[in-house]
Protein backbone atom coordinates (compact mmCIF):
# COMPACT_ATOMS: atom_id res chain seq x y z
CA UNK A 1 0.00 0.00 0.00
CA UNK A 2 2.77 2.96 1.02
CA UNK A 3 5.06 1.75 -2.34
CA UNK A 4 1.27 2.17 -4.37
CA UNK A 5 1.26 5.70 -2.55
CA UNK A 6 4.34 6.34 -3.05
CA UNK A 7 3.67 5.56 -7.40
CA UNK A 8 0.91 7.72 -7.15
CA UNK A 9 2.23 10.64 -5.50
CA UNK A 10 4.95 10.54 -8.19
CA UNK A 11 2.66 10.12 -11.41
CA UNK A 12 0.62 13.33 -9.67
CA UNK A 13 3.74 15.34 -9.81
CA UNK A 14 4.77 14.09 -13.28
CA UNK A 15 1.67 15.20 -14.24
CA UNK A 16 2.13 18.61 -12.62
CA UNK A 17 4.98 18.83 -14.28
CA UNK A 18 3.88 18.36 -17.63
CA UNK A 19 1.03 20.84 -17.22
CA UNK A 20 3.45 23.08 -15.95
CA UNK A 21 5.50 22.47 -19.18
CA UNK A 22 3.02 22.79 -21.28
CA UNK A 23 1.14 25.92 -19.56
CA UNK A 24 4.97 27.67 -19.59
CA UNK A 25 5.31 26.47 -23.31
CA UNK A 26 1.81 27.75 -24.30
CA UNK A 27 2.55 30.90 -22.47
CA UNK A 28 6.23 31.48 -24.00
CA UNK A 29 4.82 30.39 -27.97
CA UNK A 30 2.08 32.77 -27.58
CA UNK A 31 3.91 35.96 -26.60
CA UNK A 32 6.35 34.96 -29.35
CA UNK A 33 3.57 34.84 -31.50
CA UNK A 34 1.90 38.03 -30.00
CA UNK A 35 5.18 40.01 -30.72
CA UNK A 36 5.83 38.67 -34.25
CA UNK A 37 2.02 40.04 -34.82
CA UNK A 38 3.12 43.09 -33.66
CA UNK A 39 6.22 43.52 -35.37
CA UNK A 40 4.15 42.60 -38.91
CA UNK A 41 1.77 44.98 -38.06
CA UNK A 42 3.94 47.74 -37.62
CA UNK A 43 6.02 46.46 -40.78
CA UNK A 44 2.67 46.90 -42.52
CA UNK A 45 1.84 50.22 -41.27
CA UNK A 46 5.54 51.96 -42.27
CA UNK A 47 5.02 50.38 -45.98
CA UNK A 48 1.60 51.82 -45.95
CA UNK A 49 2.45 55.24 -44.57
CA UNK A 50 5.53 54.97 -46.83
CA UNK A 51 3.36 54.04 -49.75
CA UNK A 52 0.88 56.98 -49.23
CA UNK A 53 4.02 59.57 -48.98
CA UNK A 54 5.05 57.95 -52.13
CA UNK A 55 1.76 58.82 -53.64
CA UNK A 56 0.97 62.03 -52.01
CA UNK A 57 4.75 63.04 -53.48
CA UNK A 58 3.79 62.18 -56.45
CA UNK A 59 0.12 64.14 -56.30
CA UNK A 60 1.91 67.26 -55.91
CA UNK A 61 4.68 66.85 -58.43
CA UNK A 62 1.81 65.73 -60.69
CA UNK A 63 -0.19 69.31 -59.79
CA UNK A 64 3.30 71.29 -59.72
CA UNK A 65 3.99 70.18 -63.50
CA UNK A 66 -0.25 70.95 -64.28
CA UNK A 67 0.73 74.50 -62.65
CA UNK A 68 3.67 75.03 -64.68
CA UNK A 69 2.09 73.66 -67.71
CA UNK A 70 -0.88 76.33 -67.14
CA UNK A 71 1.63 78.98 -66.48
CA UNK A 72 3.20 78.48 -69.59
CA UNK A 73 0.38 78.68 -71.67
CA UNK A 74 -0.91 81.51 -69.96
CA UNK A 75 2.14 83.65 -71.44
CA UNK A 76 2.16 82.38 -75.29
CA UNK A 77 2.39 85.31 -77.58
CA UNK A 78 -1.74 84.59 -78.77
CA UNK A 79 -2.94 84.76 -75.24
CA UNK A 80 -1.03 88.25 -74.38
CA UNK A 81 -3.54 90.79 -72.90
CA UNK A 82 -3.11 94.53 -73.98
CA UNK A 83 -5.60 97.06 -73.20
CA UNK A 84 -6.25 100.35 -71.12
CA UNK A 85 -4.39 98.56 -68.01
CA UNK A 86 -1.84 96.73 -69.75
CA UNK A 87 0.58 98.16 -72.25
CA UNK A 88 2.00 95.67 -75.26
CA UNK A 89 5.71 95.10 -74.32
CA UNK A 90 8.22 97.59 -75.45
CA UNK A 91 10.21 94.70 -76.58
CA UNK A 92 7.35 93.48 -78.72
CA UNK A 93 8.62 91.71 -81.91
CA UNK A 94 6.31 91.23 -85.05
CA UNK A 95 6.77 89.56 -88.26
CA UNK A 96 3.25 90.23 -90.40
CA UNK A 97 2.17 88.67 -93.95
CA UNK A 98 -0.29 89.97 -95.88
CA UNK A 99 -3.54 88.86 -95.89
CA UNK A 100 -4.94 90.24 -98.86
CA UNK A 101 -5.54 93.82 -100.34
CA UNK A 102 -2.69 94.97 -98.45
CA UNK A 103 -3.93 94.31 -95.09
CA UNK A 104 -1.15 92.65 -93.02
CA UNK A 105 -1.17 90.63 -89.95
CA UNK A 106 0.90 88.32 -87.63
CA UNK A 107 2.30 85.79 -90.04
CA UNK A 108 1.52 83.17 -86.96
CA UNK A 109 -2.22 84.06 -87.56
CA UNK A 110 -2.08 84.56 -91.35
CA UNK A 111 -3.80 81.21 -92.58
CA UNK A 112 -6.23 81.23 -89.53
CA UNK A 113 -7.38 84.37 -90.89
CA UNK A 114 -6.91 83.65 -94.47
CA UNK A 115 -8.77 80.44 -94.18
CA UNK A 116 -11.77 82.36 -92.03
CA UNK A 117 -12.26 84.49 -94.90
CA UNK A 118 -12.48 81.83 -97.42
CA UNK A 119 -14.94 79.78 -95.46
CA UNK A 120 -17.10 82.78 -95.13
CA UNK A 121 -16.89 83.13 -98.87
CA UNK A 122 -17.95 79.81 -99.51
CA UNK A 123 -20.70 80.18 -97.44
CA UNK A 124 -22.35 83.05 -99.66
CA UNK A 125 -20.72 86.28 -97.76
CA UNK A 126 -18.92 89.08 -98.64
CA UNK A 127 -16.90 89.93 -95.66
CA UNK A 128 -14.20 92.79 -95.94
CA UNK A 129 -11.00 93.55 -93.91
CA UNK A 130 -10.91 97.25 -93.06
CA UNK A 131 -8.19 97.05 -90.07
CA UNK A 132 -5.65 94.64 -89.44
CA UNK A 133 -1.97 95.44 -88.22
CA UNK A 134 -1.21 98.63 -87.16
CA UNK A 135 2.06 100.69 -86.91
CA UNK A 136 2.68 102.29 -83.74
CA UNK A 137 2.75 105.49 -85.76
CA UNK A 138 -1.13 104.80 -87.36
CA UNK A 139 -2.09 104.00 -84.03
CA UNK A 140 -1.01 107.45 -82.86
CA UNK A 141 -2.33 108.91 -86.39
CA UNK A 142 -5.83 107.29 -85.23
CA UNK A 143 -5.73 108.49 -81.73
CA UNK A 144 -4.54 111.90 -82.16
CA UNK A 145 -7.29 112.18 -85.04
CA UNK A 146 -10.34 110.73 -83.68
CA UNK A 147 -13.44 113.14 -82.30
CA UNK A 148 -14.12 110.56 -79.39
CA UNK A 149 -11.04 109.26 -77.71
CA UNK A 150 -12.66 106.63 -75.42
CA UNK A 151 -12.97 104.97 -78.89
CA UNK A 152 -10.04 104.58 -79.64
CA UNK A 153 -6.86 103.02 -78.07
CA UNK A 154 -4.18 104.73 -76.37
CA UNK A 155 -0.81 104.09 -78.95
CA UNK A 156 0.65 100.85 -77.31
CA UNK A 157 -2.46 99.54 -76.14
CA UNK A 158 -3.99 98.26 -78.93
CA UNK A 159 -4.50 94.65 -80.24
CA UNK A 160 -4.23 95.94 -83.62
CA UNK A 161 -0.57 96.80 -82.99
CA UNK A 162 0.03 93.51 -81.80
CA UNK A 163 -0.88 91.89 -85.55
CA UNK A 164 -3.46 90.02 -83.63
CA UNK A 165 -6.23 91.76 -84.98
CA UNK A 166 -9.23 92.15 -87.43
CA UNK A 167 -11.97 94.53 -88.39
CA UNK A 168 -14.01 92.71 -90.60
CA UNK A 169 -17.38 94.35 -92.16
CA UNK A 170 -19.73 92.62 -94.47
CA UNK A 171 -19.43 94.26 -97.95
CA UNK A 172 -23.05 94.88 -98.03
CA UNK A 173 -21.99 98.23 -95.12
CA UNK A 174 -19.24 99.81 -96.74
CA UNK A 175 -21.72 102.29 -98.45
CA UNK A 176 -23.19 102.98 -94.81
CA UNK A 177 -21.80 106.66 -93.40
CA UNK A 178 -20.12 104.50 -90.34
CA UNK A 179 -19.90 100.67 -90.95
CA UNK A 180 -18.60 100.46 -87.09
CA UNK A 181 -21.89 100.88 -85.40
CA UNK A 182 -24.30 98.03 -83.87
CA UNK A 183 -25.94 97.58 -86.81
CA UNK A 184 -23.12 95.18 -88.01
CA UNK A 185 -23.88 92.54 -86.17
CA UNK A 186 -27.14 91.94 -88.13
CA UNK A 187 -25.15 91.66 -91.18
CA UNK A 188 -25.14 88.17 -93.05
CA UNK A 189 -20.98 87.91 -93.36
CA UNK A 190 -20.94 89.32 -89.48
CA UNK A 191 -23.73 86.50 -88.18
CA UNK A 192 -21.01 83.89 -89.96
CA UNK A 193 -18.00 85.09 -88.53
CA UNK A 194 -19.89 85.52 -84.96
CA UNK A 195 -20.86 81.38 -85.43
CA UNK A 196 -17.59 80.81 -86.79
CA UNK A 197 -14.85 82.40 -85.40
CA UNK A 198 -13.80 80.31 -82.87
CA UNK A 199 -13.27 77.56 -85.66
CA UNK A 200 -10.40 79.58 -86.85
CA UNK A 201 -9.21 80.76 -82.97
CA UNK A 202 -10.89 84.03 -83.51
CA UNK A 203 -12.79 85.70 -80.50
CA UNK A 204 -15.28 88.60 -80.81
CA UNK A 205 -13.45 90.46 -78.95
CA UNK A 206 -15.17 93.15 -77.13
CA UNK A 207 -18.92 91.43 -76.56
CA UNK A 208 -21.92 93.44 -76.20
CA UNK A 209 -22.31 92.93 -72.27
CA UNK A 210 -19.00 93.63 -71.32
CA UNK A 211 -18.23 96.85 -71.96
CA UNK A 212 -17.25 97.36 -67.79
CA UNK A 213 -14.82 95.24 -68.31
CA UNK A 214 -13.18 95.18 -71.75
CA UNK A 215 -13.40 98.94 -71.42
CA UNK A 216 -14.59 99.25 -75.53
CA UNK A 217 -17.90 99.56 -76.92
CA UNK A 218 -19.25 96.78 -78.31
CA UNK A 219 -17.65 95.97 -81.49
CA UNK A 220 -19.31 93.06 -83.78
CA UNK A 221 -16.42 93.55 -86.28
CA UNK A 222 -13.50 93.10 -84.23
CA UNK A 223 -11.91 89.84 -84.06
CA UNK A 224 -8.78 88.60 -82.01
CA UNK A 225 -7.11 85.47 -82.39
CA UNK A 226 -5.96 83.39 -79.35
CA UNK A 227 -5.72 80.08 -81.01
CA UNK A 228 -8.93 77.31 -81.05
CA UNK A 229 -9.11 75.40 -77.89
CA UNK A 230 -9.20 78.91 -76.44
CA UNK A 231 -11.68 80.54 -78.46
CA UNK A 232 -13.48 77.91 -78.30
CA UNK A 233 -13.87 78.32 -74.25
CA UNK A 234 -13.92 81.79 -74.36
CA UNK A 235 -16.92 82.22 -76.80
CA UNK A 236 -18.91 78.96 -75.55
CA UNK A 237 -19.04 80.78 -71.64
CA UNK A 238 -19.41 83.67 -73.29
CA UNK A 239 -16.41 85.95 -71.95
CA UNK A 240 -14.08 88.32 -72.76
CA UNK A 241 -10.36 87.99 -72.44
CA UNK A 242 -9.87 89.75 -69.23
CA UNK A 243 -12.52 87.59 -67.69
CA UNK A 244 -11.12 84.68 -69.38
CA UNK A 245 -7.00 85.58 -68.58
CA UNK A 246 -8.18 86.08 -64.82
CA UNK A 247 -9.82 82.75 -64.67
CA UNK A 248 -7.50 80.68 -66.30
CA UNK A 249 -6.68 78.48 -64.08
CA UNK A 250 -10.23 77.39 -63.88
CA UNK A 251 -11.04 77.18 -67.36
CA UNK A 252 -7.91 76.14 -68.89
CA UNK A 253 -7.15 72.18 -67.75
CA UNK A 254 -3.93 71.50 -68.61
CA UNK A 255 -3.51 67.54 -68.29
ZN1 LIG B 1 -10.40 96.67 -84.09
Amino acid sequence: MRIKKKNSDLIKIIIALIILVLVAGYFILSKSAERIHREEAKRAEEAAAEEAAQQQAEEEAKEQERLAKIAEEKNKWYLILVNNQNAMPDDFDIETAEVEDGYYIDSRVLEALQEMLADCRDAGYSPRLISTFRTRETQQYLYDHTANKADTAVPGHSEHECGLAADIIDAGSLGWADPLIDDQEDMPAQKWLMEHCQDYGFILRYPKDKEDITEIIYEPWHYRYVGKEHAETIMSNGLCLEEYIENFEDYYQAQ
